[in-house]
């Protein structure tokens, strides 16, 4: 039995921005967790020797008991995670993040231009705040990590993110992928770069090092399977819980493995026959994958394949997603052999 090392909390379903790009469908953006049951939750985990756990949302700074959470988290030992837009940081909450130190703070900042920011968030002042939540938790110490999710709106605006980023001594990382909707709606997707969109700034990357990521442009894995982790990874060593207490694989794939309502963490983990079946999956059940040369630029996952098709189908593969990794790996290639014939 694979121990259960993560395990990902949405606390609440409700948001305080509305994200042009969010993945959470509009219904499922009405409710919070209740408070017994988190309880309940985080002592699960603890019991069952957790390492990590992650307090999502929505915003989970809403939820009545955040602080109760993060604290009673802190207290079974478990390494606290958040991923929040900082709108409701206040001194409170800092002094108690800071106390229970806190392993890292996940935030979104689409530009350092409020109009641009503001624009993907559509809540006015948001960029002002965030980034005034992130000088805060730099000042305190609390480690922060910065994604750029870039859409057709901030496109041009990944670099300055890094700089801001780099500025505070924070992480961060530009992300061209959106999500499609776990409703299988798709409706966000309007919003997603182009393939020559994602190209461009893959080649920016490249041209410009500022985020070049070494790992995953080199082909340094031992073997096939561990170019193509989601194919391996699920439910190998973490889990999600959302607001209504159901058990789903990842964040944004509804798929339901247990309702902890009326189970344990335990039995589920254990005895799911839908967990049994997620990790019996390999690379087999992609045939075309396992001799594909692009493979290791691939960001395909089980999830996002099951929100892009009315049939909510994990095994089907977007189209983008091959032309994307292949279209990279050229991009990357010739990249690598331009540069050895500068240096040659
Ligand atoms: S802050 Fe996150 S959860 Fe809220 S609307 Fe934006 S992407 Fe969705
Ligand atoms: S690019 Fe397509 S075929 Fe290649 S590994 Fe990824 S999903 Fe499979």
């Amino acid at each position: 039995m694979p121990k259960l090392k993560g395990v990902q909390i949405e606390l609440t379903g409700r948001c305080n921005e509305n994200c042009v790009h969010c993945y959470i469908p509009q219904d499922d953006r009405n409710h919070d967790m209740d408070s017994a049951l988190l309880e309940r939750i985080i002592d699960q985990c603890g019991k069952m020797g957790a390492e990590r756990i992650t307090f999502s949302g929505g915003e989970p700074m809403l939820h009545p008991d955040f602080l109760k959470a993060v604290v009673r988290a802190n207290c079974k030992g478990l390494k606290v995670r958040i991923l929040s837009n900082l709108l409701l940081l206040d001194d409170n909450k800092l002094a108690t993040l800071k106390e229970c130190h806190i392993h890292e703070i996940q935030t979104s900042l689409y530009s350092t231009e409020p109009t641009i920011h503001d624009a993907i968030t559509q809540i006015f002042g948001s960029c002002e705040r965030t980034k005034q939540g992130i000088a805060k938790l730099t000042q305190y110490g609390i480690p922060v990590f910065i994604s750029c999710p870039i859409t057709t709106i901030n496109k041009n605006s990944y670099p300055v993110v890094l700089d801001f980023a780099k500025r505070f001594g924070a992480s961060s990382v530009p992300d061209n992928m959106i999500l499609a909707q776990s409703d299988g709606n798709g409706k966000n997707l309007e919003y997603r770069l182009n393939i020559d969109e994602a190209l461009q700034v893959i080649q920016d990357i490249l041209d410009n090092d500022t985020a070049y990521d070494h790992e995953r442009f080199s082909p340094n894995y031992n073997n096939i399977e561990e170019a193509l982790p989601c194919v391996q990874n699920i439910c190998s060593d973490a889990i999600c819980i959302n607001a209504k207490g159901e058990v789903i694989p990842q964040p944004e794939w509804y798929k339901v493995l247990g309702d902890l309502n009326n189970q344990t963490l335990k039995d589920i983990w254990e005895n799911s026959p839908e967990i049994k079946s997620l990790r019996e999956i390999n690379l087999k059940r992609f045939p075309k994958c396992e001799s594909c040369p692009a493979i290791q630029f691939c960001g395909m996952d089980l999830g996002a394949n099951a929100n892009e098709n009315l049939s909510r189908d994990p095994f089907v593969i977007p189209e983008h997603i091959c032309i994307l990794a292949e279209s990279t790996r050229k991009l990357v290639h010739s990249h690598k052999s331009k540069l050895s014939k500068e240096t040659a």
